[in-house]
């Protein structure tokens, strides 16, 4: 087993100590049920032909079919595609999701292909492991560098191989094939309710909110519009090109645009750019972290100064970093709760496509606010239940449904 998905367990075992679950049932929760890897062969524009390491995995499907996105990076590989599957199980869990999880990846620098590239790449994964998908079975969706563009290429090369239209196969479709109206919103409109709905157990000021923001993909940028419609200002914010700062506030409308067309910060005119680890000790209320796993580390957790953490991206935060984040007080509102509006949406998409119907936008949303509601109740209870931190009551509340179910489900002898 990779050391981060022992990590990433040991976290669900912390919350085992403090909620009512049997050691047996949690233990079926210890290993992935099924991983495949595959290579898939993707001819380049320029005719060499590339070898590209690939994974799915289903982690566990006591709950539902399998859900989780498809990310291609060059940081994936067998251990984060479970690790991240892991995560998935728990987040469908609390949310209170028909669904169990799985996520699968590709060893690839996205950045340098082609679209033509990217589109060979996207039906090669289909056929790899389209033995293992389908609306019943696995579904994937867009995580990083994954879109709805991709996600019409699988749904599209799907549909092919099994010689019929099953467009509850794929979530994150763009909305002409069936996709959800405001699903690419939804992870960041979803991560401010999460907030918002949390603050009676946050230690933060009144009104409006001064929020340091990490990583200005979809899911950033969706969260740091809808945060300053709501009256926060976005104090600072960083890319991979570096960080930006203004106490009165960023132009976000100017940021998003410069984002849209595939520009850096480094590119925004006038831009005074510092350095882009230093927005993990920005003097703000609420650090945002919506860009890649493992970026708080035991190494800089003690230069965090903001009193909470709100975790957009999957895993930001590396268990190693825990211990010294609780000693300093500072309180994590977690990736399985504050992220959990993608997937929410996703289940609506897969809703709507099961019973060939089309909701309305407003419908959607109302949806994910529902949905976002109750699961920071649940977490909130269980906080008060068992008096622990907001990540253990996350991981407490998703066992505890989880482990029901498992333990209704019995064993096949
Ligand atoms: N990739 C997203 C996540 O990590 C969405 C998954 C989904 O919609 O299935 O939650």
């Amino acid at each position: 087993m990779s050391d981060e998905l022992r990590a990433a367990r040991d976290r669900m075992y912390r919350a085992a100590e403090y909620f009512d679950v049997a050691d047996e049932l949690v233990e079926r929760l210890d290993y992935p049920s099924e991983t495949l890897a595959a290579s898939i062969p993707l001819r380049c524009d320029d005719g060499t032909l590339l070898q590209l390491k690939a994974w799915r995995c289903r982690y566990n499907s006591t709950l539902g079919p399998t859900k989780g996105g498809v990310r291609f990076h060059q940081s994936v590989c067998l251990g984060e595609v479970q690790t991240l599957a892991f995560l998935m199980t728990m987040k469908c869990a609390l949310m209170g999701l028909p669904f169990g999880g799985g996520k699968g990846g590709v060893h690839v620098d996205a950045s340098g292909l082609s679209a033509m590239e990217k589109e060979r790449l996207t039906r090669g994964y289909v056929r790899a492991f389209a033995r293992i998908l389908g609306p019943e079975r696995d579904i994937p969706a867009p995580d990083v560098a994954t879109g709805e563009q991709e996600m019409a290429w699988m749904a599209s090369e799907y549909s092919e191989l099994e010689g019929r239209i099953l467009p509850g196969a794929f979530t994150g479709k763009p909305v002409v094939l069936g996709g959800a109206r405001g699903r690419t919103a939804a992870t960041g409109r979803g991560a401010l309710i999460a907030l918002e709905e949390m603050r009676p157990k946050l230690d933060l000021p009144n009104g409006g909110l001064k929020i340091a923001l990490q990583g200005l993909g979809n899911a950033g940028i969706w969260f740091a519009k809808s945060a300053v419609e709501a009256g926060h200002r976005i104090v600072a914010a960083s890319d991979s090109s570096g960080m930006v700062s203004d106490p009165d506030g960023l132009d976000i409308e100017t940021i998003a645009k410069l984002k849209a067309e595939g520009n850096h910060l480094s590119d925004l005119d006038g831009a005074d750019l510092s350095d882009g680890a230093d927005i993990v000790s920005a003097d703000c209320d609420v650090l945002a972290l919506a860009a890649l796993g493992g970026v708080i580390t035991s190494e800089n957790a003690d230069q965090v100064d903001a009193p909470v953490i709100l975790e957009i991206a999957n895993i930001p935060i590396l268990p190693e970093a825990d211990e010294t984040l609780r000693n300093k007080g500072i309180e994590v509102v977690p990736d399985i709760l504050a992220n959990g509006g993608g997937v929410t949406v996703s289940h609506a998409e897969w809703v709507q496509n099961r019973e060939g119907l089309s909701w309305s936008e407003e419908r959607v949303d109302d949806y994910l606010e529902s949905q976002m509601k109750k699961a920071t109740c649940r977490t909130s209870e269980a906080m008060d239940a068992q008096h622990v931190d907001m990540r253990t009551a996350a991981y407490g509340a998703a066992m505890v449904r989880l482990c029901e179910a498992i333990s209704v489900s019995g064993t096949a002898e």
